[in-house]
């Protein structure tokens, strides 16, 4: 029996997506075709905006609306060129979302660094996958006293923590990570606020 090429392509795009094997996808794409028509092509106009749309700022990561980016000597965003912040405390992340999380859970007025995720070589992300050359560069301007560390505590994130801190060894700065109350195994998307700010606030030196 023949089955729609249209509809295996769409399940296979569909399995890009993180923890959504064959099966999922499949259960994916049916609802798809089942809904009306215009709620299906508005999911497709927004996938397609993403690639046009919003870009990396270039110093600190996180994601921006193209039309928001402040041109100055690079690609900057609100973040990276408020006057009113402490740039002597860079929080490194594995995830934008992180940032957004902590910077409204804490106090925290330092700056921010986002990884493109966390170290994994077996899924093909090492050190230069995930940004580690930019952090490096970001380390040699000199300036920064203190490197929080705000990856998750499951193994990849560890694992990051480790790395950054044996890089940080060639640099002049305190590199801290926060753990107190963060579960094994948690990525910090999953957690609530008070968490992350406990978290933060006790965070320990390395
Ligand atoms: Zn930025």
């Amino acid at each position: 029996m023949k089955e729609s090429k249209n509809l295996n392509d769409l399940i296979d795009a569909l399995t890009i997506l993180p923890g959504i094997g064959r099966k999922s996808a499949q259960r994916m794409a049916y609802k798809l075709i089942r809904s009306n028509k215009e709620k299906t092509l508005n999911l497709s106009d927004k996938l397609a905006n993403i690639t046009k749309n919003i870009s990396n700022c270039k110093i600190c990561g996180i994601y921006l609306d193209n039309e928001d980016i402040i041109e100055q000597t690079d690609d900057n965003c609100h973040l990276c060129v408020a006057q009113n912040r402490n740039p002597s405390q860079v929080c490194v992340t594995e995830s934008p979302a992180d940032v957004y999380m902590i910077d409204n859970s804490t106090d925290y007025k330092g700056y921010y660094f986002v990884l493109t995720g966390s170290l994994s070589p077996l899924d093909g992300r090492g050190p230069v996958e995930i940004g580690m050359k930019r952090l490096e560069a970001r380390l040699e301007k000199g300036n920064i006293n203190e490197l929080i560390l705000a990856t998750s505590t499951t193994i990849e994130g560890e694992a990051t923590a480790h790395y950054i801190q044996q890089l940080s060894k060639n640099y002049d700065v305190r590199v801290s990570r926060i753990a107190f109350g963060i579960p094994l195994n948690g990525e910090l998307g999953y957690l609530d606020s008070e968490t992350i700010s406990h978290a933060f606030n006790e965070r320990k030196d390395l």
